[in-house]
């Protein structure tokens, strides 16, 4: 694929080892885009990148983002596309000064590399800018609200300036930006140990123990698989629109239907039982996507049983082996 000027496109993937990062470099080389993936393997895993070891469109810079980037990233630029942040609460909270780092200088390193090779920087936000406002699903004129000094602030307070910081690149610079408002994705390679529902109940399949759905299994998650999560980022890398744009499945599905579905995708012993509820259930967050229709054309196609399915045949195939 080649950008305007007849030479090969060329995208800086930050973040490219984990696992929405690791698809996105999958889907632009088969794009046939140059890809350079920055990560310092933080949280990604070098298994989520071996297939693309012999690929010669494809570069890893082994680095910490919190480092300037220059010299590293070969040639010119098409567009930087910044995902590296911890995503897992399990990790956010572990190390919340890491966090709030890489969402800042981490961010700013990723937009004067963009200002610098004069590239499109696309910026996967997150719906956790939103808080805990409303039960309604999320418009991105929704203006959030979050307490800084909850002792989860260190994520979404340093998600909320990552955004503000493209903005003021954007106004600054007139750097073209674009800010995608990711919510709950699902897929082969995702973290088994990031807490969520779904990853349990993989990882209690894979180990043969009942599926655990806590009391009364109606809270509902709105799960969109990562293919899809890839394309919304992809579209909005090749328009003009800033965002924010919600990118995530508007469907709502209960925890009980969603341990049943994968209860039936891994056969006739899977056996669910009701536990105890946490304390505080999780609040699920819900997107409303009609802009992403409107400006990309854009919207989930996978359905929930296509979606289990191959992500349940992965971890239970190959993949397994680096869950
Ligand atoms: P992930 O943890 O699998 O990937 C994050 C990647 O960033 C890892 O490869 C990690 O090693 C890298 N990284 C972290 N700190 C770095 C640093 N200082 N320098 C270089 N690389 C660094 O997470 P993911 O699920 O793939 O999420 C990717 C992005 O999408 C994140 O910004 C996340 O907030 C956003 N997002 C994801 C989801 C989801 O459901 N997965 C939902 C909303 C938003």
């Amino acid at each position: 694929m080649e950008n305007g000027s007849g030479e090969e496109r060329h995208s800086v993937v930050t973040g490219g080892a984990g696992f929405l990062g690791s698809h996105l470099c999958d889907a632009l080389i088969r794009a046939g885009q140059r890809v350079t993936c920055i990560d310092n393997f933080e949280t990604g895993r070098s298994a989520n990148l071996r297939h693309l070891r012999d690929e010669p469109r494809f570069t890893l810079v082994r680095r910490d983002l919190n480092d300037q980037i220059d010299g590293e990233v070969p040639g010119p630029v098409d567009v930087v596309f910044h995902l590296a942040a911890p995503a897992a609460p399990s990790d956010y909270l572990l190390d919340p000064v890491a966090t709030m780092r890489i969402a800042s200088v981490g961010t700013l390193n990723a937009l004067d590399l963009a200002r610098d090779r004069s590239a499109r920087f696309v910026l996967a936000s997150t719906s956790e800018v939103y808080g805990t406002a409303g039960d309604e699903p999320h418009r991105e004129d929704d203006t959030g609200q979050v307490n800084p000094a909850d002792g989860y602030g260190a994520y979404y307070e340093s998600r909320r300036f990552a955004e503000a910081l493209t903005t003021a690149y954007r106004s600054t610079y007139n750097l073209r930006t674009a800010i995608a408002r990711i919510f709950n994705t699902y897929g082969p390679r995702m973290r088994l140990d990031d807490g969520r529902v779904l990853s349990r109940f993989i990882r209690q399949v894979l180990s043969g123990a009942p599926l655990t759905v806590p009391g009364p299994g109606t809270q509902t998650r709105s799960l969109c698989y990562v293919d899809d999560a890839v394309a919304g980022l992809r579209a909005l890398s090749e328009g003009g629109y800033p965002g924010p744009v919600n990118i995530g499945s508007p469907d709502e599905i209960s925890v009980f239907a969603i341990a049943q579905e994968v209860a039936e995708i891994a056969g006739p012993n899977a056996e669910i039982v009701f536990v105890e509820p946490p304390p505080a259930e999780t609040h699920a967050r819900r997107p409303d996507i009609s802009l992403a229709g409107q400006l990309l054309d854009w919207q989930p196609r996978t359905t929930v049983q296509t979606g289990l399915a191959t992500t349940l045949a992965w971890f239970q195939g190959a993949g397994a082996r680096h869950a």
